[in-house]
């Protein structure tokens, strides 16, 4: 198994093209690259600041701005500023409708479980793209910092991403025309970002503590033999230093005796007064009081009632803590090392409560809003073969996957992945009383599988007749020390399988493998926004079959003209499809879904929810 490295100018292998870092954050993205001096370094571009705040602002001339430029339109212009857009990566609008309501921007309510959708002015965009924006600006930072051509990356994701979140990151980066070479666990680069598992021969159990913008997550990781394991993750999705800024907010508001919805109607007063807050808090770090004011309103508190008013907040992390322990079956005396991560974890009292809680000093020597980007661009420098003291371990030179609906590929398991690795996917129907299932094996980069390698191609056969949508199909592949791949299938509800073996680097060239990944790279784009037709394409192929069905079966609970006006829809949607426009598409099945919405209601018929579950393989 080889790892290659290649030069996208020549064609050549190169060893010395750098490879940078990147912490794709919730509130805050940076990138950082290895030093001629072989330190971890943050990219700081023409004094702008290291830190690039993730949002993103469409303007009305179609003008794009990132960071903090972008950040100033979230009070001006709300709807057409996306921020957070992390939250919704690789994730289907019924994992996040719980908390739609926090968008102040568009997010489509397709009630599906296909990937979500942000509509900005009359676009739709998918949180790949959005992503994708901000790693191009990052992208664009370093090379202008640099000097020098960025085309490969190492990006960090949370411990407690999935599959398809971080797939989702991969293609991001993609997009914004970088070779992700590996995905890594924020907690692990953070780790190596301290030197902690760099030497192989140490075996040492960690926790890292990670308070962000409006996230907190702890980590636990076994390190062992240069491997780093989670053993559990805990934390709340919903908590962080805005919450600080608000505490703040909300007693400013008391103390002046104002009305609080008088001042959240109020935009740009509510928006000055986080502001305020979030200087203040920031400044409890030398001074132990803060005095000021915005108009007539006073802004005035102690440190030591800023902590009061956090408290609660912090020790909810705590119990965090505690239970990520009780997952890890863990005592705190097993714990070597704690490590600070995020901008959150420079309050005092956050730093104090968790040294207390683990009963040992913390790190928090490097900044902790920047140790995630560190750590990535050591994991570079690692794959990048420029450290010797390292061993490189056995990597899967392409990625391993299956075809899905219209030709695409999906990858099960993805490039440099370390060997012996198994991973694996649940699969479904599409059409109604399907039995067979055909399984196609390929290897390779590109997003389209007619241009990628086909290793073998079986069907699952005898699955019972069920509705689409039913069969749970799970897809395991399992790649041993010797290469070669294992896949089986089986239908879970009734327990039918099929494996078959294949060794995936038989009868392929270290030069065929190079060709295949310069020719992902040049196709990168094309394939990305192909993919996204297809995607859109066989969404709205599902929603035809859905709807026809729909009011097949329910004609005489529809009036005569709903029947009339669905047909409508359904033609516009037809029409859209044929179009190989996938805003079009997009535009069509949103407005079908809003016009039959209310007959599903209705009706209480579970046939179309039924019908759009999961994924499905022809
Ligand atoms: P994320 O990982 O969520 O993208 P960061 O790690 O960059 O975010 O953390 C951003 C948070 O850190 C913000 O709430 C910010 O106010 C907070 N922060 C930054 N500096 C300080 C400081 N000196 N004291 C307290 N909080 C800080
Ligand atoms: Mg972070």
């Amino acid at each position: 198994m080889a790892k290659v490295s290649i030069n996208l100018a020549t064609g050549s292998i190169q060893k010395e093209e750098l490879i940078v870092g990147i912490d794709l954050g919730t509130t805050n993205s940076l990138v950082a690259f290895i030093n001629p001096d072989k330190n971890a370094q943050v990219i700081n571009d023409m004094g702008k600041g290291v830190l690039v705040p993730s949002v993103v602002h469409f303007g009305a001339a179609g003008d794009i701005t990132v960071g903090n430029e972008a950040r100033d339109y979230l009070i001006t212009d709300p709807q057409n500023t996306v921020f957070s857009v992390k939250r919704l990566l690789g994730r289907s609008y019924k994992d996040i409708e719980n908390y739609k309501d926090f968008f102040s921007y568009k997010v489509i309510d397709d009630d599906s479980e296909s990937p979500v959708k942000i509509r900005v002015g009359d676009k739709f965009y998918t949180p790949i793209e959005l992503s994708s924006l901000i790693l191009k600006e990052l992208k664009a930072r370093a090379e202008h910092a640099l000097k020098t051509p960025v085309n490969r990356a190492v990006i960090t994701v949370p411990a407690y991403f999935n599959d398809s979140q971080r797939q989702a990151t991969r293609d991001a980066g993609k997009l914004a025309g970088l070779d992700v070479l590996r995905i890594v666990n924020e907690p692990t680069a953070a780790s190596l970002a301290y030197g902690i598992g760099l030497n192989p021969e140490e075996t040492k159990t960690i926790a890292v503590y990670d308070l962000g913008g409006g996230t907190f997550d702890v980590s636990i990781l076994q390190i062992q033999n240069g491997i780093f394991e989670v053993l559990s993750t805990n934390g709340n999705t919903f908590l962080g230093g805005d919450d600080f800024d608000s505490a703040i907010v909300d007693y400013w508001i008391e103390k002046n005796q104002l009305n609080k919805a008088d001042i959240l109607t109020d935009n740009k007063l509510a928006q000055k007064l986080r502001l305020k807050a979030e200087e203040a808090k920031k400044a409890f770090a030398h001074q132990s009081m803060v005095n000021d004011k915005i108009g007539d309103i006073w802004c005035t508190i102690t440190r030591e009632t800023f902590e009061g008013l956090i408290l609660p907040k912090v020790e909810e992390t705590i119990t965090c803590c505690k239970n990520a322990l009780k997952d890890a079956k863990l005592d705190i005396l097993q714990i070597d090392e704690v490590i600070m991560v995020g901008g959150s974890t420079r309050t005092a009292l956050v730093k104090k409560m968790v040294a207390e809680f683990f009963g040992r000093p913390v790190h928090d020597e490097l900044n902790p809003d920047e140790v995630v980007a560190l750590g990535a661009a050591i994991q570079a420098d690692i794959l990048a073969g420029n450290r010797t003291d390292i061993l490189l371990l056995d990597v899967t030179p392409l990625s391993l996957g299956i075809e899905t609906m219209g030709g695409l590929m999906d990858v099960i398991i993805p490039r440099n992945s370390k060997v012996p690795t198994k991973a694996g996917r649940q699969y479904t129907t599409s059409i109604d009383g399907q039995v067979n299932m055909k399984i196609a094996v390929y290897q390779g980069e590109r997003d389209l599988i007619k241009e990628n390698r086909k290793l073998a191609e079986f069907d699952l056969k005898g699955i019972p007749s069920m509705p689409a949508g039913f069969p749970k199909v799970e897809i395991n592949f399992l790649l041993n020390a010797d290469g070669i791949l294992k896949i089986q299938a089986m239908e879970l509800r009734s327990g039918v399988k099929q494996e078959v073996e294949v060794k995936p680097t038989y009868g392929i060239t270290d030069d065929q493998v190079e060709q295949m990944l310069m020719d992902s790279i040049t196709h990168a784009k094309d394939d990305v926004s192909q993919r996204m037709l297809i995607e859109a394409r066989t969404e709205g192929e599902q929603m035809v079959y859905t709807v026809e069905r729909f009011v097949q079966k329910n004609t005489d609970f529809l009036s005569v003209e709903e029947v009339a006006e669905t047909d409508q829809y359904l033609k516009t949607l037809k029409e859209a499809l044929n179009s190989g426009e996938k805003d079009v598409i997009h535009h069509a099945i949103d407005a079908i879904n809003e016009f039959t919405r209310p007959f599903a209601e209705r009706l209480m018929d579970q046939a179309i929810s039924v019908a759009m579950k999961g994924k499905s393989v022809e």
